[in-house]
């Protein structure tokens, strides 16, 4: 019986998820759907994103979060479109969550649709939002076994940022069993070692961004 649920729970979010990428893929939106535990610096990431493709990209953001507009008002200080979506317990964000927000953006002219999900190795994974990337970000200080305990989020992304290597010297993160990991769960999964406090690797994803964008047209 609760296996029927989420499955109907699930269903019904694709139905939704499907219509949001109608609607992006119309009005010519890149979306991406950045995903990763509490502090593992998706906000950081994405405020060097933006700093760096904003005038080469007509850019807007959704900052999805249990609870404050915190991480929204530091986006927002980079005089982009930003919307904060308050989850209100809910651990990830899912398509219905999404399409509300929209509400709130401006689409005309945009290219890129950064979406922060909320902090969660888990289900964000499960619940499709109508993007065309799911991008993880994981930390040096998260563990070089996250592969193995969590394969559903390695095996949705395109795309997975190591961030915080400038920390590798201080913390017991095997980059090599990492890898190891890694290959093992998702075998295409592309890994860019970053530091968003060094800004090592960051023209390398920046590069990545640009190759998904151009690739739809
Ligand atoms: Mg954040
Ligand atoms: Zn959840």
């Amino acid at each position: 019986m609760e296996v029927k649920v989420v499955r109907e729970i699930l269903e019904a979010n694709e139905v939704i998820a499907k219509q949001n990428k109608e609607l992006f893929s119309q009005k010519g939106v890149y979306v991406l759907n950045l995903m990763g535990a509490p502090g593992t610096g998706k906000t950081t990431l994405l405020e060097k994103t933006i700093e760096m493709v904003k005038d080469r990209w007509p850019l807007a953001v959704i900052e999805g979060d249990i609870a404050t507009s915190r991480d929204a008002e530091r986006v927002a200080r980079y005089g982009v479109q930003v919307v904060q979506i308050n989850t209100g317990g809910a651990c990830h964000l899912d398509g219905n969550m999404v399409r509300e927000g929209l509400k709130a953006l401006n689409l005309d002219g945009i290219r890129l649709l950064l979406v922060e999900n909320v902090g969660n190795l888990v289900c964000p994974a499960e619940f499709n939002i109508g993007e065309d990337d799911k991008v993880m970000v994981l930390s040096v200080t998260e563990g070089d076994d996250k592969p193995l305990k969590y394969p559903l989020m390695f095996q949705v992304s395109s795309l997975l940022i190591l961030n915080k290597v400038d920390l590798l010297p201080y913390v017991d993160f095997d980059l090599e069993k990492f890898r190891d990991f890694t290959r093992k769960v998702n075998p295409r999964l592309e890994v860019i070692e970053v530091s968003c406090k060094t800004g090592q690797g960051l023209q390398r994803w920046i590069e990545w961004l640009q190759g998904r964008l151009e690739g739809r047209r």
